[in-house]
């Protein structure tokens, strides 16, 4: 029996190509295995967002090195955002790593693999049209689905927006959407198979339809003949199955109103808001070529707290990018303070090669001056989470149920936060029910409580 290991790093657009890889082998007879010690085929899928995420990489390629030098038989897939459209370097660095496959473009891949099996080159070629954008076709006995009740479905790849510090259109390339038709398949399907919620997954999410050829039918007449990400949410609305609904990553600028009072207004999508503001100085946000002002960031702030007061806004920021000064981190953390974040993602700035601001704008800021400012910021944070945590004690909230092992289960909000809870009896003992949890503990990271009665089954 051939075996696979795919070790995934990075966002959740990776863990969603991991996934359709994986559905890929599957469909090729290979089984697998949690041990990469195991694995007939061992990927690594990369990110190259910031360096220490480079650096596990490597470090694991190392260990593989190693244990191919000890005379042990297996072959290794790179892929991922680490792979630009030219690897020459990463290949003399690496030189047994067998193949190579930029983000989405899983054929090498595939093809080493059918190899290996001595798999039909038709069998192969119908497998990786299966597989084509990076989406599972809904074929009868499809495969490769998600464990639990919850999927990603990637909506649109790439980014057009150039941010300086940023590699990511430089290896994932530019906004390209999937076709409305084909996602709402995906999510049929999903729903078909027990999955209960989806996060409808781009760099930017509400870019959503802008590079769709516009339909000259009368079909999103409302949106000018293009679907945007409100029409996603209408369509999987109407899927029966599909009890929430959840997106990322947004764009202060592509975030339409249309699309946060759909939000407000579809009972499915959650009031979960993924907005990073990277930085709250408003020279900063012009050397991050962010292309808004925090007056607009803060605009689309509150158009969403005037609609749903109790939606979860996540943010991400960076500190100690080329130039931020006292007085711009200062502005940072004013502005942080203003918005009360639910969660805050932070980073300290490390050049990637390649972008605009490791060609032109000097890494000026002392290392450790980048780490007292990361300190702030999660201090910061931890406060912050842990004020609006406190806030649910007591209270009922929605959970769905993502895992339960002996009468202990594990799930989320609608606003994305984590609950361990008691299943007492029957209720909450299947994945993807919808429970009442009665909060009796919080923490800056979780919230602990007990089933306080049910919503829905996850019936089929
Ligand atoms: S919006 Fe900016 S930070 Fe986000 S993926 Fe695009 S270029 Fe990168």
């Amino acid at each position: 029996m051939s075996t696979f290991h795919i070790w995934t790093l990075g966002c959740q657009m990776n863990q969603a190509d991991s996934l359709k890889l994986a559905a890929g082998l599957e469909g090729l007879g290979y089984h697998a295995v949690d041990d990469d010690v195991d694995a007939d085929l061992v990927v690594i899928n990369t990110c190259s967002v910031r360096q220490h995420a480079e650096d596990r990489a490597y470090s694991r390629m190392g260990v593989l090195r190693k244990r191919r030098n000890e005379g042990k038989r297996f072959k290794i897939a790179v892929m991922g955002c680490m792979v630009g459209p030219k690897t020459d370097d990463l290949r003399k660095r690496f030189p047994y790593v067998d193949v190579w496959a930029r983000p989405q473009e899983f054929d090498g891949i595939l093809q080493v693999a059918g190899d290996l099996r001595d798999v039909s080159g038709g069998e192969l070629g119908a497998l990786m049209g299966d597989l084509d954008g990076g989406a599972i076709k809904m074929a009868p006995g499809t495969y490769g689905l998600p464990k639990g009740p919850t999927a990603y479905v990637p909506v649109i790849h790439g980014c057009d927006k150039f941010c300086t510090y940023c590699i990511v259109p430089l290896r994932r390339g530019r906004e390209d959407s999937r076709p409305a038709a084909d996602i709402l398949d995906e999510v049929r399907f999903l729903a078909a198979h027990g999955v209960r919620e989806v996060t409808l997954l781009g760099q930017t999410v509400e870019a959503y339809g802008h590079d769709l050829e516009p339909d000259t039918t009368g079909l999103y007449a409302e949106t000018g003949g293009r679907p945007d990400l409100a029409t996603l949410f209408e369509g999987i609305d109407a899927i029966e199955g599909i009890s929430r609904v959840r997106f990322l990553t947004s764009y202060p600028k592509d975030m339409t109103d249309r699309i946060i009072d759909a939000v407000a207004d579809q009972p499915k999508v959650c009031e979960h808001f993924n907005i990073p503001v990277q930085s709250g100085s408003e020279s900063m946000l012009l050397r991050m070529r962010r292309g808004y002002t925090v007056a607009d960031f803060e605009d689309r702030v509150a158009r969403i707290r005037s609609r749903m007061p109790d939606a979860a806004i996540v943010t991400d920021v960076i500190v100690g990018c080329p130039g931020e000064t006292e007085a711009e981190f200062a502005d940072t953390i004013a502005l942080l303070e203003r918005t009360q974040f639910d969660i805050i993602h932070v980073a300290a700035y490390s050049p990637r090669p390649g972008t605009y601001a490791a060609r032109n704008l000097p890494d000026d800021v002392p290392a450790e001056v980048k780490k007292e400012r990361l300190h702030i910021v999660e201090a910061l944070h931890a406060a912050s989470s842990e004020r609006i945590n406190q806030r649910l004690l007591g209270r009922e909230v929605e959970v769905l149920v993502e895992q339960n092992e002996n009468g202990r289960a594990t799930g989320r909000t609608r606003q994305g936060q984590l609950v361990h809870f008691d299943v007492i009896g029957a209720q909450g003992r299947t994945l993807g029910d919808l429970v009442r949890v009665e909060i009796s503990q919080a923490t800056p990271w979780s919230l602990q409580g007990h089933v306080a009665g049910m919503l829905t089954l996850s019936v089929l």
